[in-house]
């Protein structure tokens, strides 16, 4: 679908996948003025197809448009490209339990233009991609690098927003993670480089030993994330405390050894629930509940993946039957 400052939104249409032909000077080639999201369609029982909490991605993607600069696609768009891209897709829809099609909505300046201001012009698209299970062979915790010398995002900053500029400017502690044998950089607060705000890709939640679980506040340098705001209801309406506060990375090292933090699960639209086994930096490495996947972070995922695949009850409405 085509935006101009001009006309609005139009020009919308499915068609095959294709490169896009840019003039070098479209603006975000230069100010990385871009957007995205990331969801999956889910193949249910009777071979139909829903959506899990899109109308919330929906709105995520006007907050980080905002963010941006950037026009806002209404949820008729938003929700209207994803109905009509999976009813063509439909067979890629993958039919194993595992298996879902990853849903990439996305939109970027494309107004010929090298002066710095917000653009006039934008395209935004969506593009599909069958996924299988993220853990081939079972859940396996996961290790944590805790970067200490690269941060995410400062107050002021883009990092509620999912805009491309921020992924740029994480690979390279991301790479240091994998160097460093872990599967995820862990990112803390800029001011004072003590707390902890996220990871690479998902959010992070502790589960403390009397069943309370505490996670990062949204204070504007973490993504609120789908998954985290899913993970909080289900938490608090099965009668857990939930705290949304800072920890620092001190109080986890502690908590860990002593075993007030029970365990600790990262969260997010690719793995779901992920837990986390053992944390490493330049100068420390614990393990949490002896590197073993925690019941409660089990029965969360459990819980969450069943409603997902229609497999259980779903009281919030959260799931959308789109075919
Ligand atoms: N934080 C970051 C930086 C992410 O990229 C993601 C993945 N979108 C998340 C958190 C988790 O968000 P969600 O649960 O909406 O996928």
């Amino acid at each position: 679908i085509r935006y101009a400052d001009s006309k609005g939104w139009y020009d919308a249409r499915v068609e095959p996948r294709a490169p896009i032909a840019l003039d070098p000077a479209a603006a975000v080639l230069h100010y990385a003025q871009e957007i995205f999201e990331g969801l999956k369609a889910y193949r249910s029982a009777d071979g139909g197809v829903t959506t899990f909490r899109a109308d919330a991605n929906a709105r995520r993607f006007r907050e980080s448009a905002t963010r941006m600069a950037m026009p806002h696609l209404s949820d008729d768009l938003f929700l209207g490209s994803i109905r009509e891209l999976v009813q063509v897709d439909r067979d890629w829809v993958p039919t194993d339990p595992e298996g879902s099609l990853y849903l990439r909505p996305f939109m970027f300046a494309s107004e010929v233009f090298l002066g710095v201001r917000p653009a006039l012009e934008y395209l935004y698209c969506l593009i599909a991609s069958p996924v299988g299970s993220y853990f081939a062979g079972g859940v396996k915790p996961a290790t944590m690098w805790v970067s200490t010398e690269y941060t995410r995002a400062a107050p002021g900053g883009t990092g509620a927003a999912k805009c491309g500029g921020n992924y740029a400017a994480s690979l390279v502690a991301q790479a240091e993670a994998i160097e460093q044998g872990c599967d995820q950089v862990v990112f803390l607060d800029t001011r004072e480089q003590k707390y902890i705000d996220e990871l690479g890709g998902m959010n992070i939640v502790f589960v403390l030993d009397d069943g309370t679980l505490v996670t990062p506040p949204l204070t504007g340098t973490i993504l609120p994330g789908i998954t985290r705001d899913s993970v909080l209801t289900l938490a608090r309406d099965e009668g857990r405390a939930v705290q949304e506060r800072p920890v620092s990375v001190d109080e986890w090292r502690e908590g860990a050894r002593s075993g007030r933090i029970r365990e600790t699960f990262a969260c997010g639209t690719a793995a779901v629930i992920t837990p986390v086994g053992a944390v490493k930096s330049r100068d420390y490495e614990f393990s949490i509940g002896g590197g073993e996947p925690g019941p409660v972070t089990m029965a969360l995922r459990e819980r969450l993946v069943n409603i997902q695949r229609g497999n259980a009850e779903d009281p919030y409405g959260w799931v959308q039957r789109i075919i």
